[in-house]
């Protein structure tokens, strides 16, 4: 199949147009579906792109193919100094600009973000209940990230939605809570499915919560109605519930893969170039980045990104005998 040209198409035919820069790989929580209690090896401040670069690599996407989409992700972003430089550098680029947070920073942040030029923001949130909290986060603050959503909603970074992972016997029975605090905040809840991408590797389907239950089981107190697709590529399935009030989406990523309309490629925060959250293979960009004997033109870097999209794999093997978890876990790859 020949490409089209002025975009960025993957030998399945599909067109690449979000971008998902991680920053760090560092955070400040131990979320157990991602990261372990102690012993992540960190990057070196050195190995981290500046944020020059990766707006070098954000800029060749959206001049060279369109790309429409920029999502600002880690580890925790918030925990990178200067973080509104990165914006004021982005939002130029005239993309959709979004982050992804687990939200305890937003407090301080949200308003010199949203100033720089920061659009909207997922913020990390599995449960209401502070005890929950702690087990899954390893870090008491449960109210420092719920001032988080206040903060993002006072800062006008619309729509701001939250993220929940849904984990069986640990955060299952608090989804039509979670729900109604949505419903009640004007916040748009995903409810996303457990992936095996923990450092952990105690990932197991047992513990996965297909997202047509959660759907049910919040259908049968918040009447819910199917959304027209939006014309734009989203992982989330969303509903609008009947009574008008708001709407939630469900990320079904293990039980009803969305892999056949994937229009995502990340960059990690040392610079490797993936294809998917499950490619087993990585592109490394930062010596084309950088000044010094590989240092290469935008050409050279447009290469190494055509590169690793034409090899995108059709889709994930999640639940099949040949699937192969990652080496890196989510905090490490950028989610
Ligand atoms: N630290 C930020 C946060 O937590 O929002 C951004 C990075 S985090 C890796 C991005 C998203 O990945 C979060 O919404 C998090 O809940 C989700 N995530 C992490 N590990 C996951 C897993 N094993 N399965 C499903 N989602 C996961
Ligand atoms: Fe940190 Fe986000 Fe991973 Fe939780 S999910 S440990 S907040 S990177």
């Amino acid at each position: 199949m020949s490409p089209e040209p002025g975009v960025l198409q993957d030998s399945c035919g599909r067109v690449v147009g979000d971008l998902r820069i991680s920053i760090t790989d560092r955070c400040n929580f131990r979320c157990t579906y991602c990261m372990p209690d102690e012993g992540m090896q960190w990057l070196d401040r050195a190995e981290l792109l500046t944020y020059e670069e990766q707006v070098r690599v954000a800029r060749i996407c959206v001049d060279r193919w369109g790309f429409d989409a920029i999502r600002v992700t880690g580890g925790e972003p918030t925990v990178r100094s200067h973080l509104p430089r990165l914006f004021s550098l982005l939002a130029p680029l005239g993309t959709d600009l979004a982050m992804t947070t687990n939200g305890v920073k937003l407090p301080e942040l949200a308003h010199d973000l949203a100033a720089a030029g920061l659009r909207r923001v997922n913020i990390s949130l599995d449960t209401l209940r502070p005890e929950t909290f702690l087990a899954l986060t390893r870090r008491a603050e449960l109210d420092r990230v719920l001032a988080g959503v206040d903060a993002a909603l006072a800062a006008g970074l619309a729509p701001v939605k939250i993220n929940c992972v849904v984990i069986r016997g640990v955060n299952d029975d608090e989804v039509v809570d979670l729900a109604a605090f949505g419903r009640a905040k004007g916040v748009g809840i995903r409810f996303i499915e457990f992936m095996p991408l923990d450092a952990s590797h105690e990932w197991s389907m047992s513990r996965v919560v297909p997202a047509s239950e959660i759907r049910d089981a919040i259908h049968n107190v918040f009447p819910l109605e199917q959304h027209a697709p939006s014309g734009h590529v989203e992982p989330a399935e969303r509903y609008a519930y009947s009574d008008g009030v708001g709407d939630v989406g469900f990320i079904a990523s293990v039980t009803e893969p969305f892999c056949g309309d994937c229009d995502r490629v990340r960059i990690t925060a040392e610079g490797k170039f993936r294809s998917c959250l499950f490619a087993l293979d990585e592109h490394d960009l930062r010596p084309v980045l950088r000044d010094g004997p590989d240092g290469g033109s935008d050409d050279e870097v447009a290469a190494v990104i055509e590169a690793a999209v034409a090899k995108k794999w059709a889709g994930h093997r999640i639940g099949q005998v040949d699937f192969i978890q990652p080496p890196r876990s989510m905090s490490q790859i950028g989610g």
